[in-house]
Order: C-alpha cells, then sequence, then structure tokens
C-alpha cells in the first residue's frame, strides 16, 4: 500500500519503507512499483507514466527502483543528521545529490496560455535513470526549503513514518490521526484503565 502521510514527497519516499511492528513493507520493490509511487506521489502524471513504462522497458525500469532504494536509504541518514545539525559540513552528500539532479534534461519553451506568452519547463524522461532526478528534485526542495526542525517521526511506538509538520502550532505527533493517533489513544486509555484496576 502506497502511503502518502508525509506532507512532503522526499519525506513520503522515505516512507516508501516502513515497518509497522517488525515487519518491513516495501513500495518501491521493482520498477513498476516505482513509476506507480511517482504517480501517487504527484510527479508524473498517469498518461505520461503509462508511456514511460512503455519507452523504457521493465528491466531498465528494475534497475532505477533498486538505485531509488539505494538511495531512499543513503537520503534517509543524511536527512536525519541535517534535521540535527542543518549547518554542518555536507560537501559529500552534495556531490552525491547534484550529480543526481544533474541527470535531468529539462526543456524550456515559451507558450502562448491564457492569453500570454509564458516561459515553460518541462521534463521528458529519456532514460530510467533520470527518474532518480526527480526523486533528487524532492530532497532538494526539502533541505533548502523546509524547517529542519519540523521533520519528525510519528509518535506511535508501532511506526517508523516520519513527515513534515505543516501545522500552525507545530504540535502535529502522527503520521495519521485516525491511525496511530487513535492507537495512542487507545493504549493509553488501556495504561490508565490497567492503573486503577
Ligand atoms: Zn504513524
Amino acid at each position: 500500500m502506497l502511503l502518502f502521510l508525509g506532507s512532503h514527497p522526499a519525506l513520503d519516499f522515505l516512507n516508501t519503507r516502513y515497518g509497522p511492528h517488525g515487519q518491513v513493507v516495501e513500495c518501491i520493490g521493482d520498477g513498476r512499483s516505482l513509476v506507480d509511487w511517482l504517480v501517487g506521489a504527484g510527479l508524473v502524471d498517469a498518461a505520461g507514466a503509462t508511456k514511460m513504462k512503455r519507452r523504457l522497458g521493465q528491466e531498465a525500469l528494475d534497475t532505477a527502483s533498486e538505485e531509488a532504494r539505494r538511495v531512499r536509504e543513503w537520503a534517509r541518514g543524511w536527512i536525519a543528521r541535517w534535521a540535527e545539525a542543518p549547518t554542518a559540513d555536507y560537501g559529500r552528500e552534495l556531490v552525491v545529490l547534484n550529480g543526481l539532479l544533474g541527470r535531468a534534461t529539462s526543456r524550456r519553451e515559451v507558450v502562448l496560455s491564457e492569453g500570454r506568452l509564458q516561459l515553460t519547463e518541462s521534463h521528458r524522461i529519456e532514460s530510467a535513470e533520470e527518474l532518480l532526478a526527480m526523486v533528487a528534485l524532492q530532497i532538494a526542495l526539502l533541505i533548502t526549503n523546509e524547517e529542519p526542525a519540523l521533520i519528525k517521526e510519528c509518535a506511535s511506538s508501532a511506526c517508523t513514518l516520519s513527515f513534515l509538520d505543516r501545522t500552525k502550532s507545530h504540535r502535529r505527533l502522527f503520521c495519521s490521526a485516525t491511525v496511530c493517533g487513535n492507537r495512542a489513544k487507545v493504549a493509553a486509555f488501556r495504561e490508565r484503565q490497567r492503573k486503577n484496576d
């Protein structure tokens, strides 16, 4: 099951591997599911994804998903360190990130839209390797635009998901109020009952 609870595509990307109660769920285990995830995250449209699967082929996409899983675990470690120490020297990590960003080929065009000329930038994915550039862009947007202190892990002990706390009060505790929030409430209730017995 694909989860989009991270409030940021970069964190949703980290959340493509999660482990409730010690089980591990892998959401991008092959190329097809990587493309499906990109669609779910709003980074690729559905029509583009169908064409992409046809054009790039399963083998190349599977290889890209393998790299995506490696990049994800690398990013997980780095984002956690960056959230703790945002001004530390990340020269080595930036070389890796910028290498991934550099794979994107973008095309700029001036088009007539809504009655005026507008400059647009589009990405045409020519190879499966370029999919990693899309993921890298989201990581780049996270570390350049967002507040490191607002990257949090779900407060439920059974949950491994992380999220960006976009609430005004910055007091979001759970990936999902309905799932983990409720579970925590039930656990606290049981604990109180146990003490009262
Ligand atoms: Zn949770």
